[in-house]
């Protein structure tokens, strides 16, 4: 008696198949793997896994870099200074109960989004196959030549 394997994704049987953005990011938002979903994408607080530990889907693709840094300070910037504002506009109370309120809650509110935002952020990398999560090498394209300008003009004077 033959088992026989079904695949469980799309991708098992077109690999250009389109992928869910939202549930890719969904999953990258809890930490998991954006193919997947059961794997971990972190191995330490911030450090992406090279590999997925459930598929075995490639994640050292990320290119994060600053855009968590960036969207995690303007969520929680808009979050903080609208409550300071508001408890200042309705309490007014004094400086040293806003420092105790809102530098704490900043410090928390950074700390615990980071890795959210950016597993989310690579779980849209993910499904827009960007950065060499599509299976091809991300290269930068050659730069354009201008009309009139010929290959040999970079020689004259
Ligand atoms: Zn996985």
């Amino acid at each position: 008696m033959t088992q026989t394997h079904l695949p469980t994704s799309n991708a098992a049987v077109d690999p250009l198949a389109p992928r869910d953005t939202w549930q890719a990011m969904g999953r990258g938002l809890i930490g998991k793997c954006p193919a997947c979903g059961e794997g971990h994408m972190f191995k330490a607080y911030l450090k992406v896994a090279d590999t997925c530990d459930h598929c075995g889907e490639e994640l050292h693709h990320q290119r994060a870099d600053d855009a968590p840094a960036y969207f995690t300070i303007s969520i929680v910037g808009h979050i903080v200074v609208a409550g300071a504002l508001i408890l200042e506009r309705w309490l007014a109370p004094e400086t040293w109960v806003h420092m105790a309120i809102w530098l704490p809650l900043t410090l928390f509110l950074c700390l615990t989004m980071l890795p959210a935002v950016k597993g989310s952020l690579i779980g849209l990398q993910w499904s827009k196959r960007m950065h060499g999560f599509g299976g091809v090498a991300d290269t930068p394209e050659p730069a354009p030549v201008a009309a009139g300008e010929s290959a040999n003009a970079g020689g004259r004077r």
